[in-house]
């Protein structure tokens, strides 16, 4: 078989880990990366492949199979999603929960009208913990569902410690709280807050001679960001920032406990503890576009999330072999 032809546009920390997913993934071959950069500043790590401009994307319609998204939810996707999805069958990471049922309404109408397949909102959260929430609360419909992000470094929590006064750099993890998830495995079935689920640590380099205490003190006092979290303050050299806080690592938990019958308690706990989430992120990005490509060659066109998407299409192993290994 013809190896699957990916595109991948927009080269940020998710398109570099598509390059390096792409890679592991035997059935596939990456064509070309674009950007709306100047594409001689990309510096990617394989020179074999080509880095062009945005602006030649359209010569490439009948040279792609699937383009994989790697543009930003805040501002890029909203316009790329719907604008690629015309042009392309395409995956992407849209990860704004609130605006996701609109932007479904937007690249649909686009990936219909161009004959294309678009699985949006594809990762871990919304993604594979999507997945998890839905499948356990299908099957346990009396009980809660839970989750628990981290431990993760948070980019709007990190950005916020760092614009206090006598910072001079610092990371700030998310982390769940133990003590709320024993309360959720134990059966307990809790009402729990956003601020009961997790912490906060950040790792501080002050400026020289600054005073420490008060660094901590209007960290730990900062409304909406630290004001209602248990939150860790601890100062550290830019050599220790630089050498054990360099990676982006995330993850978390999906639990749902609840009951089945009269009095048995059920536990579904789905977790994920990764080094580096845009690598993973990545990762997830290329098994969907598997799926995306084979679906349109079975002619289905259209908008199409996590929960739309059969986990066999996402192997690249035939189903007989799935059936006896796997099951
Ligand atoms: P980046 O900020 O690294 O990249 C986004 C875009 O910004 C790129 O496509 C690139 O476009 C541009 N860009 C990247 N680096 C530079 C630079 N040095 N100078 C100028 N422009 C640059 O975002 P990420 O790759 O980390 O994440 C993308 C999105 O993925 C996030 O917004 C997030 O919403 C989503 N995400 C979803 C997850 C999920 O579980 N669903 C998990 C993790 C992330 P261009 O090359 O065209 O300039």
């Amino acid at each position: 078989d013809n190896p699957i032809r990916i595109g991948i546009l927009g080269y940020g920390n998710l398109g570099r880990g598509t390059v390096k997913a792409v890679k592991q993934s035997s059935d596939m071959e990456i064509v070309a990366v674009f950007t709306r950069r100047d594409p001689a500043d990309l510096e990617l790590e394989d020179a074999s492949i080509p880095a062009l401009h945005i602006d030649e994307i359209t010569d490439y319609q009948d040279k792609i199979d699937v383009m994989i998204l790697c543009g930003g939810s805040a501002t890029d996707l909203p316009d790329q999603g719907p604008a690629y999805a015309q042009l392309f069958t395409t995956v992407d990471s849209y990860d704004t929960h609130a605006k996701i049922p609109d932007y479904f309404e937007a690249v649909d109408a686009a990936a219909k009208e161009g004959g294309n397949t678009s699985i949006i909102a594809v990762g871990w959260d919304p993604g594979l913990f999507s997945i998890n929430r839905l499948v356990s609360e299908s099957i346990i419909p009396n009980g809660e569902t839970y989750t628990f992000w981290g431990k993760g470094l948070s980019q709007g929590h990190s950005d916020a410690v760092r614009r206090v006064e006598g910072v001079k750099a610092g990371v700030q993890y998310t982390i769940p709280s133990e003590d709320a998830m024993d309360r959720v495995r134990s059966g307990e079935n809790p009402t729990l807050e956003t601020a009961e689920k997790h912490r906060r640590v950040c790792y501080i380099v002050p400026e020289t001679g600054y005073d420490e205490a008060k660094i901590e003190h209007t960290i730990k006092t900062m409304p909406n960001y630290f004001a209602d979290f248990d939150t860790d303050v601890h100062f550290i050299t830019e050599e220790q920032l630089a050498k054990e806080h360099a990676k982006a690592p995330h993850g978390g938990f999906v639990i749902r406990s609840g009951q089945t019958g009269e009095d048995n308690n059920q536990l579904i706990e789905f977790s994920l503890k990764l080094d580096s989430n845009p690598e993973f992120t990545s990762s997830v990005l290329v098994a969907y576009a598997r799926a995306a490509y084979r679906l349109n060659q079975a002619g289905t066109t259209g908008a199409k999330t996590v929960f739309d998407i059969a986990p066999g299409l996402l192997s690249p192993r035939p189903a007989s072999d799935l059936r006896r290994d796997l099951l």
